[in-house]
This record gives structure tokens, sequence and C-alpha cells, in this order.
């Protein structure tokens, strides 16, 4: 069954009391930052074959919260950080703090995490990927609590910091380095990882899509940014935001004075086309802050409109579970996180405890003005969702598709790259969750539909 909840963020309070909403067709945005950088060596997160704690940074890991303000005195917030991911229950807690705090409803809070592979190992789902130690875990722990109330402080912040803004629009496209790692091949689609053996072809994003936050004199405040590749340019111990690290402090030296916020796009199977040195993550920043400064330097598309968000959290369905003898069998496996994974589940089993297979997803849409759209997807989206969203909603000036929106679950797949198979069809799900298999067929279908209830929410 569904669990539809479709709310609009309708702050009738809000402009009994503001004094400047009166004043309408005002805008008005407020920022606030922080360092989330590991106090202290922690395990890192994204790569399963890591086998120490972190040595040292590159540079900083931030969080930053960017709180709009529209016309009408509607809210949101978008935040986005060098994370990997989180767990549904870390953006709930957020949430209800923050809903407590200021009356923020669950449409008008949006968490995006870069999902750099040189972060902390934040957890995405209850089964450890990584091979840590108990006193690892609970530096984990204690770093994710930390955090939560980072969080918390940057969002109360930026709204508190609220001030009149001027909003545009614009895009700009890099010298893409964005490749797909699923192999086309006579044997099906093979996950090929070597940076000489990508594939070039298949559906890509390129697209670098900017919203420029200004202040009533022209001076820039907040630039708000998106591509989509995976951040695994570099697999190192030392923390760093990869690329879109990189290219967050390009665009801030480029433009002093305001804050560069970086939003992962649907990059499910996409990956740089050069890694494993920092002169080629400094590079693909540089490519990226080149676009953005471009697209800056462009056409801009004025947001003077009104705000609208829309929120659901649709059921997916999982297979079903493999059955018990052939876990015991996995039990056998040479392969850790298989059989990790059989432990888990027959230990379910062995508790008389159902095997849980739905998954609640995430799904955003904020409409800025009448012009731009953003779609926020939960997971790791393959690529055709956004060339399937884009193409569908061609009708508005430019379409915003964002995945890694409040919930990593691992690889949300479209109906073809489920049928397909490999890594993102699955086989992550297969080996490294607890959940209990790959989706079901439904599972475009769901979000395609989900998405188009929303939109039809904010177009009204
Ligand atoms: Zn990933």
């Amino acid at each position: 069954m569904f669990l539809l909840r479709i709310l609009f963020c309708h702050f009738t309070l809000m402009i009994a009391f503001s004094p400047v909403a009166a004043e309408a067709s005002e805008w008005k945005t407020g920022l606030s930052s922080a360092v989330i950088t590991p106090e202290e060596p922690v395990w890192m997160g994204g790569y399963g074959a890591r086998t120490k704690p972190s040595e040292g940074k590159i540079h900083d890991l931030y969080v930053k919260a960017l709180a709009l303000e529209g016309p009408e005195g509607n809210r949101v917030v978008i935040v986005t950080a060098d994370v990997l991911g989180f767990t549904i229950e870390f953006t709930n807690r957020v949430y209800r703090e923050i809903n407590k705090r200021f009356g923020i409803p669950r449409e008008a809070l949006l968490l995006n995490t870069s999902h750099t592979h040189c972060g902390p190992a934040v957890p995405l789902f209850k089964l450890p990927l990584y091979n840590m130690t108990e006193d690892d875990e609970e530096k984990i722990d204690a770093y994710v609590n930390w955090l939560e109330l980072r969080y918390i402080k940057v969002i109360s912040e930026a709204i508190g910091n609220l001030k009149p803004a001027v909003l545009s629009f614009s895009s700009g496209t890099p010298t893409p380095f964005a490749v797909s790692r699923r192999f086309p091949s006579p044997e099906g689609i093979i996950y090929r990882s070597g940076p000489s053996s990508y594939y070039t072809g298949g559906p890509r994003d390129d697209t670098v899509p900017v919203l420029k936050i200004a202040d009533s004199e022209g001076n820039i405040k907040a630039i708000l940014f998106g591509y989509a590749c995976h951040p695994i340019t570099l697999y190192v111990y030392k923390f760093c935001g990869d690329y879109p690290g990189f290219a967050q402090q390009y665009v801030e030296e480029a433009y002093p004075g305001a804050t560069a916020m970086f939003i992962q796009g649907c990059s499910g199977e996409l990956v740089p086309n050069a890694r494993y040195q920092i002169e080629y993550a400094m590079g693909h920043g540089r490519a990226l802050a080149d676009a953005v400064k471009k697209a800056l330097d462009g056409e801009q598309i004025p947001i003077d409109g009104s705000l609208k968000c829309a929120y659901d959290e649709i059921i997916l369905d999982f297979q079903p579970p493999p059955e018990r003898k052939v876990l015991e069998e996995n039990l056998k496996s040479n392969d850790g996180s298989l059989k990790r994974k059989a432990a888990y589940l027959l230990d379910i089993l062995n508790k008389n405890e159902t095997i849980e297979t739905t998954l609640p997803c995430p799904l955003h849409v904020i409409r800025f003005g009448k012009d731009v759209l953003f779609i926020g997807l939960s997971g790791e989206p393959v690529a055709e969702y956004s060339v399937k969203l884009k193409t569908e909603y061609m009708r508005h000036k430019f379409v915003w598709v964002a995945g890694f929106c409040d919930y990593d679950f691992g690889y949300l797949p479209t109906w073809k790259v489920l049928m397909e198979g490999g890594y993102e069809g699955g086989g992550l799900f297969e080996s490294y969750t607890q959940f209990s298999g790959p989706f079901t067929e439904t599972v475009e279908k769901r979000v395609l539909e989900g998405i188009h209830r929303l939109v039809k929410e904010v177009s009204e």
C-alpha cells in the first residue's frame, strides 16, 4: 500500500507575524555552514576494502544550509554536505527537531549529500560494509551524534539569518568527466572499475545547474550548483570532499564572500574518467568550477514567482528474500559481505521475525518561480532517471534532477537497469545490504508516478 504524504508549505502563521512578508514579491535567503571533519581518526565511508581508520585530511569537510523564503512566506531549507549518505532515521531525527523549533513541514527540508568516498563511514543501512572493530563503530556512532547536532545548528542559523535576496538561475556544461561503469558485453553488463575500460556511451547528464543568490546590492552570497558523477576519484586515508570539495573551494575563491554548495545528481553508475590521483580530483573540480563561472557570466533566468514544494514517501518492494537453505549455503561463502548478509538474515529468521521486503523512498519536488523545477530523488538513482524526467518536463525552462536526497539506501535502478542486472541493477543489494534482494519490476513506475503526483501538486 502506498503511504502517500503530499503536503504543502503553507506558512500562514509566519505570514501573519512577519512584518516584511506584507511587502510581497520579495525572496529571502539565509545561510550557514560548519566544518564537519572528524576531530580524531575514524573509519572512512564508501569503499568496503579499507583496512584502517583515517590519517589526517586533504581539506575540511562541510555541512552547509540554505534557507529560502518565497514571496508568500513559504520556506524551504536545502542542506548539502561532504558526506557519503545517511539512513532515513538520521534525516527524520534532524527533521523532527527542526519541525519542533520552526514548524518547518517535512516537504520543506531536503538533505543532499555529495557522496564523497573520502569522508567518515556514516551508516547508509544496517549491515556493515566495513571491516571495523567495535571500537571503530563506537567512534562512528559518536561522530554521527555530533554531526546531527551540527546539522541542526546550521539549519537553525540559516533560518535565523533570512534576509532579502535576489535569485536567478543559469546552467553550463563542463568538459564532461563522468562516464558509465556499466559496460555492455555479449555476456551482459560488466562492472568496469578501471579508468581505461569505462564505457563512454549510455545515459549521462552533463549539465551543471546553478542557482545564484545575491543580496539587494547584487553581491553574490551563495551559489548552489550540481553535477552527476560519483565522487570516487580518490581512494585515500585522508578526509577530502573529492571533486565536489575542490569545486566548492574553487568557486568560493572565485567569488569571495559567497558560499558554494554542491548537489549530487543522478550518478548511480557514473564515475570519473580519471581516478586515484589528487591532481585528477582537482582537475574535475576545476572543470566544474569553470562551468559554474561560465553559467554565472551567461544568461540568467530571474526567479520571481512563488516557491512551492511537495514531498512523498513512496514504498518500494524488494524481491522475496533468499530461502533458508540458500542463506545457509551463503554462510560458507568466501565472500565476506555475502556471509555477513546471510548471517544477518538467518538471525532474523531464527528469531521468527519477518524479513522486511519494503523500503521507504523519499521524493521531493520544489518549484522556484514558474521556470525552474527541482526534483530530488533519494538513493543513488541511475542517470536514466534524469534523462527521462528532463524530457518529460521540457515545458519548464529548466528541470534540475538530483539524487542522494534524504536517504541513501543504495542504487535506485530504472526498469531497464534492473532487467539488465549488474551492480546497480541489484548486485549491491544481493551482497552488501540488509535488504532482502533487488527491487521488483515496479520500481521505476512507482518513482515516476510519485514524481508526477508531486509535480502536479506544485503546478496547481
Ligand atoms: Zn555510491
